[in-house]
């Protein structure tokens, strides 16, 4: 279930947040410890989804300033007032004797750590299963992405109901994944900016991208690592393909910090990955087999894991090549590519695998001059390019990328009557490519390329070959 905390600081606007979020939640928690002077019955009665009242002290990162006997009295209230659950952290002193005095009222008993995710959950998961909890509550913070497959275990064993979830930037991934392990509900913001702890999603995002009510037990997951990951949209591309292909897997993003933290014990639940910046070299020491080409290129974007299995691929060189395909021949053509970090790595040699002429230029020559030592062709500095010939031009720097739209790799009054092809897609026109449109260029955006290799990973992950007309971002 997907329940959304309002956190409104009054009572009147708390219902109307209410209101908003029956629309998405399943179930609705009230934090009645933002609200100054709550009319808790106005509440209740307002209410149109089950609904948790939370009055958390203080000392548990909540807002309430009364003295603890007046917050006893508002959640003993909110029980003779008929809440269909109420929270009560387990350091309450009067604990026992709400649990004793329920009647039709869940109690749910929650423990907090906004620091850490401790190694000792177990023994605070018995604690609080021996107060007489109707549901217990596990909260704590995610400092390594580890953390969540901690609380994750206790969601699969636990033989109670049981709300346990990593927060943080780095617990995100428990948010999505707990519930479809058996967690009683998870929290989802109701909309960005309204989060009662860190690292809550949109209840949106959880209703209709992640689609967290359709997945069923036996599901796949496949994600993203890298980091940063919080800008890319790869999850909304390949949820949305399993919606359309009714695959019941799930593609989660992966913010991986420390690639040894994931790859003890991360891969081995994933039926398959993608890999960004900056691990797209050293995941190559973590797989049983790499496919030739990404081994030539020095570079894995895909991991697919086959029992247990994990091979590696790169889909930058098939999509760039499969794009660029798609507007002009490749034999014979003048290619100049800016850049030779890891994408002009990959797109070069799919150029000269396809009989292209080939120059390399880059900011730091002595890069371009390694790289094309590699592939025997030209390289230079990014002011050669006026001297040269070219047909067909690659944009790989990451010159023009939000946030600096307004720059160019190259004096774009040289960019004319040739094809361009920007492989950044952060705007969707760059600069140079809008300056290439207006001097009779053909234009390629970087976005036709991240479907082409998408594409491939959705086919070496699933082995359906999608249609790239049913693509969204
Ligand atoms: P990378 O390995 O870090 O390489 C970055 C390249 O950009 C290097 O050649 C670097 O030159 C150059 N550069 C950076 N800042 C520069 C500046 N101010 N002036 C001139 N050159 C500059 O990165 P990457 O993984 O290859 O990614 C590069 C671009 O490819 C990004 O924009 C990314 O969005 C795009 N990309 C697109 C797709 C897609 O599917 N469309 C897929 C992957 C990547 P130095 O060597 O001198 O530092």
């Amino acid at each position: 279930m997907i329940c959304i905390p309002i956190v409104s600081e009054t009572t009147d606007k708390a219902i109307e947040d209410m209101n908003k979020a029956s629309k998405l939640a399943d179930l609705i928690e009230v934090r009645a410890d933002y609200i100054k002077s709550p009319d808790l019955k106005k509440i209740l009665s307002a209410r149109e989804k089950p609904l948790i009242i939370t009055i958390m002290p203080e000392q548990e990162n909540g807002k309430f300033k009364g003295t603890e006997q007046e917050r006893i009295a508002l959640l003993k209230q909110a029980m003779e007032l008929g809440a269909d659950y109420i929270d009560v952290n387990l350091g309450c002193t009067e604990l026992n004797n709400l649990i004793k005095n329920r009647e039709a009222t869940k109690v749910i008993v929650s423990y907090h750590n906004f620091e850490e995710t401790p190694s000792d959950l177990d023994e605070i998961y018995n604690k609080i299963k021996s107060t007489g909890a109707d549901i217990v509550k596990m909260a704590t913070f995610a400092n390594k992405l580890s953390d969540n497959l901690k609380v994750l275990n206790l969601v699969k064993k636990s033989d109670k109901k049981i709300i346990a979830i990593c927060m943080g930037q780095l617990g995100e991934i428990s948010r999505i994944l707990a519930p479809l392990y058996g967690s009683y509900l998870t929290f989802a913001s109701l909309e960005t900016g309204k989060e009662s702890a860190p690292g809550q999603i949109p209840a949106e995002t959880l209703k209709n991208i992640y689609r967290i009510h359709g997945i069923k037990p036996g599901f796949n997951i496949y994600g993203l690592i890298g980091n940063p990951v919080s800008k890319s949209k790869g999850y909304v591309l390949f949820n949305s393909l399993f919606r359309q292909y009714e695959l019941n897997s799930i593609y989660i993003n992966f913010q991986v910090v420390d690639l040894e933290d994931f790859a003890k014990s991360f891969p081995e639940m994933l039926s398959g990955f993608s890999i960004t910046m900056p691990h797209k070299q050293e995941i190559m020491n973590c797989l049983d087999e790499i496919d030739p080409n990404a081994k030539k290129i020095g570079a894995v974007n895909t991991v697919v894991n086959k029992g247990g299995k994990l091979t590696g691929y790169n889909t930058d060189m098939t999509g760039a090549i499969k794009t660029i395909q798609g507007k002009t021949e490749i034999h014979n053509k003048h290619v100049t590519i800016l850049g030779a970090g890891g994408t002009a790595r990959a797109i070069a040699f799919g150029i000269i695998e396809k009989g292209g002429r080939l120059t390399i230029l880059n900011r730091t020559v002595a890069k371009a001059e390694k790289l094309a030592g590699e592939l025997r062709c030209s390289f230079g500095p990014l002011s050669d390019f006026e001297k040269l010939r070219t047909d067909i031009l690659i944009n790989t720097t990451s010159v023009g990328m939000h946030p600096h739209t307004g720059e160019a790799p190259v004096s774009t009054d040289n960019v004319r009557n040739m094809v361009v092809f920007d492989t950044i897609y952060n705007p969707e026109k760059t600069v140079l490519l809008k300056e290439a449109e207006k001097n009779n260029c053909v234009i390629i955006s970087g976005i036709e390329m991240f479907i082409n290799q998408a594409a491939e990973q959705f086919r070496l992950f699933t082995g359906i070959q999608p249609d790239t007309r049913l693509f969204s971002l």
